[in-house]
């Protein structure tokens, strides 16, 4: 018997593929269109760190084996988060619960590249790559068409924008909604692991995320990528999807790091040669020249080196629903301060698949289902939009702001209690 109710997704970045995942363990037709060429194209080099929040999501919607080979492709379990000064000086240490890997409740580092191979795991027929959406118009017998750049259309019942931050659904959706520069601008980089780079890395960049707040405002991020095998492949890893070439690197061991100020700091150094890596550099180490040695030393020796303005998504309220709807990135994109984002469009995807398997089955109108959704969606996503701006804020901080927050970190560090609150925040 054929399934009527036809679900189209545009992207196939993190929340697109989990929703498809779960949809078709539900048995709901689903495809999937992705403007990138191969599943490996633009992917970057850095990792992402799934939550207990995202992991839920991934298990509710990934077969068992596919979450397994999630596991088998994960990194360290992170032990713990520092917050340190420029010259490594510790604020605060979290300690994080002492979980293993195959546990929903751990902190799970994961490259993109691996992440995204595993949730194409079983996808072949359904994700169709170089497909650049553009438009989409109502059929007169109520559906929706999505039109593409390559001149084809697909018509289905209901579109899905899990297109990322620049979502050509929201823009046609929602024309009015905003993405804003927060006026902090990154460059970010990394370093193969060896015994050199080992000697050099401060350790707490091995325990986990560390959090450096330098002087003027300024930010590093650092943290180690390393794999409890690190020589073995991994077991019953992702076969080439679409024909895409599995990397080598997606096992790499690496420390990665991110260095961020106020956009007027980098002002004296922003010329045309700024984005050359060499340049991008050399004003990375003009700026920390107060900074730990070590830590000099790995940003000198990097490479990978991009950079990127932050920008944050206004929050907005509810529309009215139709037959078109978003998830992650596309509406609720925020700057990567509290490390969510990915999380945050996980747990839509989860969220929209119970929705959509209770109307697949009958049991709940369309609309009103959707309407759910988009509220609770809008709730959360924009809660998380504010944390992370709220953090991005704290972290830059300068002058009399910087000496407070060094303080209550050192002041938090000493009572368990307000740690505690500090970690469940
Ligand atoms: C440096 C950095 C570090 C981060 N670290 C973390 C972290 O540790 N934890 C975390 O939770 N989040 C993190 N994030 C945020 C996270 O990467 C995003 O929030 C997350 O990937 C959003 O998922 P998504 O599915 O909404 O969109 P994406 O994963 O961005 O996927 C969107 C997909 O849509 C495709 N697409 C776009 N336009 C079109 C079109 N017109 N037609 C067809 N396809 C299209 C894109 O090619 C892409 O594949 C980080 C972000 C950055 C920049």
């Amino acid at each position: 018997m054929t399934n009527p109710f036809k679900v189209m997704i545009i992207g196939a970045g993190t929340g697109g593929l989990c929703l498809a995942q779960g949809l078709k363990a539900d048995g709901i037709a689903v495809e999937v269109f992705e403007r990138e060429r191969t599943p490996t194209d633009r992917q970057g080099g850095y990792k992402l760190t799934i939550s207990p929040t995202g992991n839920r999501a991934l298990k509710e919607c990934l077969p068992e084996s596919v979450f397994q080979k999630l596991v088998q492709s994960s990194a360290r379990v992170s032990q713990g988060v520092s917050f340190l000064d420029e010259r490594l000086k510790p604020l605060l240490t979290i300690d994080l619960p002492n979980t293993d890997l195959g546990s929903v409740d751990c902190a799970r580092p994961i490259s993109r590249i691996a992440l995204r191979q595993v949730l194409l795991e079983g996808l072949d027929d359904i994700v169709h790559f170089g497909k650049k959406f553009v438009c989409f118009d109502d059929t007169p017998e109520g559906q929706v068409t999505a039109r593409f750049e390559d001149g084809t259309t697909t018509t289905g019942d209901l579109l899905v924008g899990a297109d990322g931050a620049n979502s050509y659904v929201r823009a046609r959706l929602l024309p009015y909604t905003r993405r804003v520069e927060t006026g902090v601008m990154a460059v970010s980089g990394k370093i193969g692991l060896n015994e050199e780079v080992r000697a050099v890395t401060p350790s707490a960049i091995f325990r986990g995320p560390t959090l450096m707040l330098g002087p003027r405002g300024s930010f590093l991020f650092a943290n180690a990528m390393e794999y409890e095998d690190a020589d073995a492949s991994v077991p019953g890893s992702c076969p080439q999807a679409n024909g895409g070439a599995v990397p080598s690197d997606d096992r790499e061991e690496y420390v990665m790091w991110g260095f961020s100020a106020r956009r007027e700091r980098f002002a004296p150094f922003l010329n045309r040669d700024s984005s050359n890596a060499e340049a991008l550099k050399t004003m990375v180490l003009t700026l920390m020249k107060d900074w730990d040695p070590g830590l000099r030393w790995l940003i000198q020796n990097s490479s990978a080196i991009s950079t990127f303005s932050v920008k944050t998504a206004v929050p907005v309220p509810a529309w009215e629903t139709r037959n078109v709807t978003l998830l992650g990135d596309a509406l609720h994109n925020m700057t990567p301060f509290q490390g969510m984002g990915a999380n945050a469009a996980l747990r839509d995807a989860a969220a929209l698949r119970r929705v959509l398997v209770s109307v697949d089955h009958g049991e709940s109108p369309l609309l009103e289902s959707l309407a759910t959704y988009e509220r609770e969606m809008i709730e959360y996503g924009f809660r998380a939009v504010r944390a992370s701006l709220a953090n991005m804020r704290l972290v830059h901080s300068k002058g009399i702001g910087r000496e407070l927050t060094k303080l209550g970190f050192r002041l938090i560090n000493l009572f368990p209690r307000l740690k505690e609150k500090f970690t469940n925040r």
